[in-house]
């Protein structure tokens, strides 16, 4: 099994982005496929070489989720309602 990663992450004002990239191993999704992981700190955080990926998503009513864990192929974050949330969820 491979951990879904994460293509692209407009949220460039949280702590883990950079260049449009997520620089943490594993973010979590919660029941609203919104990115838990998201943080606006004053510090940067995250590895620079990372490739960002899904450790776990609680959006059970994704038809990507199966046992609360991402199998699509790789998703994108994006900015909605002035939150992160994953732009690939596709309700069942
Ligand atoms: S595509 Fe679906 S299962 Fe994968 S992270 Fe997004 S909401 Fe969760």
């Amino acid at each position: 099994m491979e951990m879904t990663l994460i293509t692209k992450c407009n949220m460039v004002n949280c702590a883990y982005n950079k260049g449009n990239c997520c620089r943490t191993l594993g973010i979590t999704v919660g029941p609203h496929a919104e990115c838990n992981t998201y943080t606006h700190a004053s510090s940067r955080g995250g590895y620079a070489d990372a490739k960002g990926g899904i450790g776990a998503c609680l959006a059970s009513d994704c038809k990507f989720n199966t046992q609360l864990e991402c199998q699509a192929p790789k998703i994108n974050v994006d900015s909605h309602d002035k939150h992160a949330d994953c732009a690939t969820f596709k309700k069942r």
